[in-house]
């Protein structure tokens, strides 16, 4: 015989998904995640906000979209276990949604824990970020992400030529695009531009063609 309350667990494990919403730089993913993690707390839900620490753009315990929306968020390491995080939160305050802002920067092992928030706790886990650096190539939050993810999401943008974005391209102090450097850094409008793959092929064929991949500005 299933009680009543069996039954609701169980329906909640069963609907409960990892999402992943990805895109290129400004298309509005902090954005829409403030909108859904509003959207919960009007129906008297509570939610986590999480972001990676090395986001520190604004300050450490808030997440900010551009157009000033924000939300106190919990900052997290690469060696924190979002697991033990989530489960602790949620036995003080009953959680009906873990949101996740900058997902890009996740290890392989913490999406690996955002999926047992999902099987484990029942608990829906929305992940927002990039699908690629500015080389082109997947950050290992996105990679173990597009991997793992029930649903995958992608936020679009357009380039300058209209075409839908998804490449990003960074650009060093003189405005000029960069193909080689560190992978992670973290900016404002003035240092990613989104383009589309075509215009993204064009600059990368043009850094080879002058030599520039590792130092623009000479
Ligand atoms: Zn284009």
């Amino acid at each position: 015989m299933v009680t009543l309350i069996e039954t609701i667990i169980f329906s909640s494990l069963k609907m409960a998904k990892l999402y992943f919403y990805y895109s290129a730089m400004n298309a509005g993913k902090t954005t829409t995640l403030l909108q859904s993690a509003y959207n919960y707390r009007e129906r008297g839900m509570n939610t986590l906000v999480l972001k990676p620490k090395v986001d520190d753009r604004h300050a450490a315990i808030n997440v900010r979209s551009r157009i000033g929306l924000e939300s106190d968020a919990v900052s997290f390491e690469a060696e924190d276990d979002l697991f033990a995080l989530t489960e602790k939160t949620d036995q003080h305050t009953k959680l009906s949604c873990v949101l996740l802002d900058e997902a890009q920067f996740l290890t392989k092992d913490q999406v690996f824990s955002l999926c047992e928030i999902v099987d484990e706790l029942g608990i829906p886990v929305l992940a927002y970020g990039l699908r690629t650096d500015f080389r082109g190539e997947l950050f290992e939050g996105s990679l173990n992400l597009l991997a793992w993810a029930d649903e995958l999401v992608e936020i679009k943008t357009i380039c300058h030529c209209g075409k839908k974005a998804g490449m990003v391209l960074r650009l060093d102090e003189n405005g000029k695009p960069m193909s080689s450097g560190d992978q992670v850094k973290i900016g404002g409008n003035d240092i990613y531009v989104s383009v589309c793959r075509k215009h993204f092929k064009q600059q990368q064929a043009e850094n080879i063609l002058d030599g520039s991949g590792t130092n623009l500005s000479s």
